[in-house]
């Protein structure tokens, strides 16, 4: 008798389910992965509101979820049963000369994940499962973790290694003032890779719960909009110094137009956060030609950050844990969609 396995399905809007199949065979090269947790992601959620509906249902979405191998294909040198890992859901190919030459996954022409927005498998389903009892990966896009790692905590490989490649793109250097706006799990995620590349980080954030957050994760300059002057505080955090870069990590007109208010001479800004419906955003050319801004996006990852993302996070130089919240089943998780497009949430958690 072949073994069944369940997963989770964004079926359409506002609407997810738990499907059943076959357990997947693997090839020479694949691994067979036992999903334990899976958090669901800011793409995920907004798929399931509706709100991105150029992606394609019904999606075994899942991509921020980590397991134990539980077999290997006899080519397969890079893991074991036993080990703990994460997929890199970017699927480069490793091939072609934009992998070759080290650049982001998101410039890969043959990665698995374009392939798979457009294409179902034969049951019809777009995705790679991460929300499935099981999952199959080729093991170039296996990365082990520590064992040590709580699983929903691995789960953070991912979005950790988009920050680390958005915090190389913006350059940050030893000693220099980073203000980053918004404390939501990107905000602190990128916060924490400021800091351990040697930045002062003040923070801007106007909900209680993730000002806390903030300080647990032993942040101390911290500035609520709402409450305080926003350009007097960051004066008084700044001393004599200014600041060299800004993060906006909301992606909300406000939140754009706050980083052009106190942005100074040089100023280094990353575009960290995007939103459907498209933000506005007041910028205006002669500030950016005057002032010499740097205006910088980011999305995406390349190899090396998936692999810096994975020791980051086993060494715990980078804590997740005041980022994740309440954890649901596999059964509930519809319920597990409604709590995470409620505002303020920071990670919600299926355990499969
Ligand atoms: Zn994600
Ligand atoms: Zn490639």
């Amino acid at each position: 008798m072949t073994k069944k396995m369940k997963y989770g399905v964004i079926v359409g809007k506002r609407k997810a389910e738990v499907y059943q199949k076959e357990v997947p065979s693997i090839k020479e090269d694949e691994v067979l992965i036992n999903n334990k947790t899976c958090n669901i992601c800011t793409t995920d959620y907004q798929q399931w509101a509706g709100d991105r509906m150029h992606q394609p249902f019904p999606m075994a979405f899942g991509h921020e979820n980590s397991g134990i191998v539980v077999e290997v294909g006899k080519e397969v040198k890079n893991c074991q049963p036993g080990d703990h890992v994460v997929v890199n859901i970017y699927g480069p190919c490793l091939e072609c000369d934009n992998c070759r030459m080290g650049k982001s996954s998101i410039y890969c022409q043959n990665s698995l994940s374009n392939y798979k927005m457009k294409h179902p498998d034969e049951d019809g389903v777009y995705g790679f499962y991460g929300c499935g009892e099981y999952q199959v990966a080729k093991s170039k896009h296996v990365f082990k973790v520590s064992k040590d790692l709580p699983f929903e905590e691995a789960g953070f490989v991912e979005p950790l290694a988009t920050v680390i490649h958005g915090i190389e793109r913006l350059r940050i250097k030893v000693k220099e003032k980073v203000l980053v706006i918004g404390a939501g799990t990107m905000g602190l995620l990128n916060a924490q890779v400021a800091r351990y590349y040697g930045a002062d980080v003040i923070i801007s954030e106007l909900i209680d719960k993730k000002i806390e957050a903030a300080k647990k994760l032993k942040f101390d300059q911290i500035i609520n909009p709402e409450k305080e002057n926003f350009q007097e505080k960051i004066k008084e955090y700044l001393g004599d110094s200014q600041l060299d870069a800004i993060i906006v990590a909301v992606g909300a007109t406000s939140a754009y137009n706050q980083a052009i208010k106190v942005a100074p001479k040089g100023c280094r800004m990353l575009i960290f956060a995007a939103n459907f419906p498209e933000p506005d955003w007041d910028l205006k050319p002669n500030p950016v030609h005057y002032q010499l801004w740097e205006i910088i996006g980011t999305y995406g990852c390349s190899t090396q950050d998936y692999l810096n993302a994975t020791v980051l996070l086993s060494k715990k130089y980078i804590l997740t844990a005041p980022l994740l919240e309440k954890k649901y089943s596999l059964e509930d998780i519809q319920k597990a969609f409604e709590k995470a497009t409620t505002p303020g949430t920071y990670r919600v958690t299926i355990e499969i």
